[in-house]
């Protein structure tokens, strides 16, 4: 009797353990989540605000509040609690803080500083950081109470099952049975409990393989919404909940899991809650077996991940798309554009196109307007692109006014016309926005398949180039990329490439002799750069000047041009005496003046050859000058600081007005060859001639004339009042012995005109 007491006693100990720690496993286990809530919550704040989105951060705000609460709730009940409420305040206030910075972002509307962005960045870290922490404290208090747990019930289970043993051996069977059924209670709570450490904080399931009865834990019904007891034990319950296309590779995973071939089993399955509503569940599973390792049930647990699965998401969007329309962004589209052109590879019959295109008033808009307007413009863009595209097309924005379209599925270039002309009729539309209409044409760049591209970064080149000549051909306009602009693509990479390699050996400067035009004597020389190209001869500088602008080779090229163009000098310096000093002038694009080195660049040129500033001058065409006035006038007045002086090249042909010569600190103004090409055939032509040679006389300029063929023109230019010129009527640019040899002829004192 005594023992039978004992028994009694020790599996009612059991029970209240078993039935306490059960409480405070799921303490533990809500504490962990509703910590975890406030993560993701966190960074909810955090992306919304930066969206912009005021609606979202005051969502996720509340919901905030509400997890928080519930925390402090959860743990209020708990008696080992003190360990972790201690937090709770740390949590309340930082959260604060990055509730603070989220409000400010929110507060610019749209256009946050960089400081603003950075500080709400620099919250949503903190925050995470102490989140971190603590669901690492949280997990480790309650591990260390499961272990002390599992422990205690042991040594209880030990303690019954030696008590029923003396008990069959001494006492009578009735009294046996009384406790082998207690003992079949114990062991069955301690199996459900170790199911629970098994399958983790939610909803529980466990399958019997003998029966085929799942049973079904009150929590696993609830977390889709379901009653207790709502549903049989019916493995059906849960399949039917699954989306019909996981549940074929759910069953053969569970199969798998169950003959052995995987040890444990986690997939991410959509299911259907009692709402209709999809949720995403992550189920997890192991198996048991027995003696003869044959699978006796499968038992795991099913954790609602929605919450996490949205935020995912979201995060995927926003890696995806452009924040402002919402359209797919660069990286998205070149994995779309792969796509197709894979598709394209495999069956020749599935064709696509590239739209790419310009807006030709957008930073019109955005500068004059302001960048909200600018931004509702890319809207509006975006929204005429949605209209009118198909369900497998595809539009994208790269930034700026920069979008692209892919064209799925096109029958070919005639539709692909088609749709180009019809995308641009809409476009032409006037834009309303607020109180603004805005007209803002395109310049589409199109490419389609069968040129041959296999990587989508070509694609893109090419339709880019192509939409250059769309806008050079006047806007509201499209053009394809065909095969000569192709191989004029491939031309120009080649001779990037080639002059990359041959700018420190291949260029040589040539001099063209600068004259006065009363009496023909040398003043000066202009240095004109050469290309010794290795297969390709002598290269004139426009077929390699304009390339090497827009890929900033310029910027040594010229350097290394002026170095040798002033060295020359200082050698004719040393040379026999010439009774007179040349000057040297030497051209520089925009691309080398706006360069931050140039001043400095120019300063070491003059120390290094000791020639006195004002013997050089440098030529900047009149383009150039107006393309950027304020910026280039600094540099010029820098470089006239040094006592360098400063000509304006090929006047005439770019847009200034004669009335803003005197803006620009200049010292001489060569008159474009185009006037004197035409000016003894042309009258216009000779009265421009005339009054930028009078300008010279006003405004106390030199003028020279360049491109003088003929004896005419060189008398017409100085009865004009123009006192210099070069041209071929004294000299094609030489090479530097040629000049060498020039010169000395011309201190010979032979006059050089005809
Ligand atoms: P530019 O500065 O206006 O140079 C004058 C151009 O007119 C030179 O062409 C010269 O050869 C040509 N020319 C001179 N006299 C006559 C003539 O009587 N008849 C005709 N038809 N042409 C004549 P080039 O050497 O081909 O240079 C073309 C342009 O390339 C230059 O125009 C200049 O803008 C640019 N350039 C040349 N060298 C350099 C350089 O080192 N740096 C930079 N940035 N540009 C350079
Ligand atoms: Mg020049
Ligand atoms: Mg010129």
């Amino acid at each position: 009797m005594l023992a039978l007491t004992a028994v009694a006693g020790l599996a009612l100990g059991n029970h209240l353990l078993i039935s306490h720690s059960t409480e405070q496993y799921l303490t533990d286990t809500t504490a962990i989540i509703l910590a975890g809530r406030q993560r993701v919550l966190s960074q909810r704040v955090v992306y919304r605000a930066l969206w912009g989105d005021e609606q979202g951060v005051a969502d996720s705000r509340e919901k905030w509040r509400l997890a928080h609460a519930r925390l402090k709730n959860t743990l209020a009940n708990d008696a080992s609690r003190l360990g972790r409420i201690g937090r709770l305040g740390l949590m309340a206030s930082e959260r604060e803080k990055l509730l603070v910075a989220a409000d400010a972002v929110l507060k610019a509307k749209g256009h946050p500083s960089s400081d603003l962005t950075a500080e709400l960045r620099a919250q949503g870290h903190a925050f995470l950081d102490l989140m971190e922490n603590t669901v690492r404290s949280f997990d480790e208090l309650a591990v260390a109470r499961l272990e002390g747990m599992q422990r205690t019930e042991a040594m209880l289970l030990a303690g019954t099952l030696l008590l029923l043993l003396i008990e069959a051996l001494f006492i009578f069977e009735p009294a046996t049975r009384a406790l082998r059924t207690q003992w079949q209670a114990l062991a069955r709570s301690a199996e459900r409990m170790e199911l629970a450490v098994r399958g983790s904080r939610d909803g529980l399931w466990d399958w019997d393989l003998g029966t085929d009865r799942v049973y079904f834990s009150p929590r696993w019904q609830q977390l889709l919404g379901l009653n207790e007891n709502q549903i049989s034990d019916a493995p059906q319950e849960w399949f039917s909940r699954v989306d019909p296309d996981q549940v074929v590779d759910l069953r053969e995973r569970l199969g798998r899991l169950r003959d052995g071939h995987d040890p444990h089993l986690s997939i991410q399955l959509r299911m259907t809650h009692a709402d209709g509503q999809p949720r995403w569940m992550l189920c997890r599973a192991a198996v048991a077996r027995d003696e003869q390792e044959a699978a006796v049930r499968l038992s795991g647990s099913l954790t609602d991940i929605s919450e996490l699965k949205a935020a995912q998401d979201e995060l995927i969007q926003q890696a995806h798309h452009d924040r402002l329309t919402g359209l797919p962004n660069r990286e998205r589209f070149l994995k779309e554009l792969q796509g197709a052109l894979r598709r394209h590879h495999d069956d020749p019959d599935d064709h696509f196109a590239v739209l790419f295109f310009d807006f030709d008033r957008f930073k019109t808009v955005n500068d004059s307007l302001g960048h909200s307007v600018g931004d509702a413009l890319l809207i509006s863009i975006a929204e005429r692109f949605r209209a009118e595209l198909r369900k497998d097309d595809i539009a994208a924005r790269f930034g700026g006014d920069e979008f692209v379209i892919l064209l799925n599925g096109t029958a070919g270039p005639d539709e692909t016309r088609l749709a180009a002309d019809r995308l641009l009729a809409a476009l032409a539309q006037p834009h309303r926005l607020g109180k603004h209409t805005v007209v803002s044409t395109a310049s589409i760049g199109v490419v389609t398949d069968g040129l041959g591209h296999d990587n989508a970064a070509d694609v893109l080149r090419d339709a880019d180039a192509a939409m250059y000549k769309a806008k050079a051909a006047g806007k509201n306009n499209h053009r394809f990329f065909d095969q000569q602009m192709h191989d004029a693509a491939v031309e120009r990479l080649r001779t990037e490439n080639d002059l990359r390699a041959g700018l420190d050996d291949q260029l040589e400067v040539y001099y063209q002799p600068i004259l006065t035009l009363a009496d023909s004597r040398v003043v000066g020389f202009e240095a004109l750069v050469r290309w010794n190209h290795p297969t390709r001869g002598l290269i004139t500088p426009d077929r390699f000047i304009p390339m090497a602008e827009e890929t900033g080779l310029i910027v040594p090229l010229g350097a290394r041009v002026l170095r040798a163009a002033c060295r020359q000098l200082a050698a004719w310096d040393r040379g026999p005496a010439l009774g007179r000093q040349p000057g040297i002038s030497v051209n520089c694009s925009k691309r080398q003046l706006l360069d931050p080195g140039f001043t400095a660049l120019v300063r070491d040129v003059l120390d290094r050859t000791g020639l006195p500033a004002g013997r050089l001058t440098l030529e900047i065409t009149e383009t150039a000058v107006m393309e950027n006035p304020e910026d280039i006038a600094r540099v010029m007045a820098e470089v006239r600081a040094l006592g360098v002086r400063l000509a304006m090249d090929d006047f005439g042909t770019g847009h200034s007005s004669l009335s803003c010569l005197h803006e620009f600190p200049i010292n001489a103004v060569k008159m474009d060859r185009s006037f004197v090409r035409r000016m003894n055939r042309d009258t216009s032509f000779a009265a421009v001639a005339q009054t930028i040679a009078d300008l010279g006389l006003n405004l106390k300029l030199d003028i020279v004339a360049e491109g003088i063929e003929d004896p005419l023109q060189q008398e017409r230019l100085r009865t004009m009042g123009c006192l210099y010129g070069q041209g071929y009527l004294f000299a094609r640019p030489l090479s530097a012995d040629d000049a060498t040899a020039y010169l000395g002829k011309d201190a010979g004192g032979i006059p050089r005109a005809a």
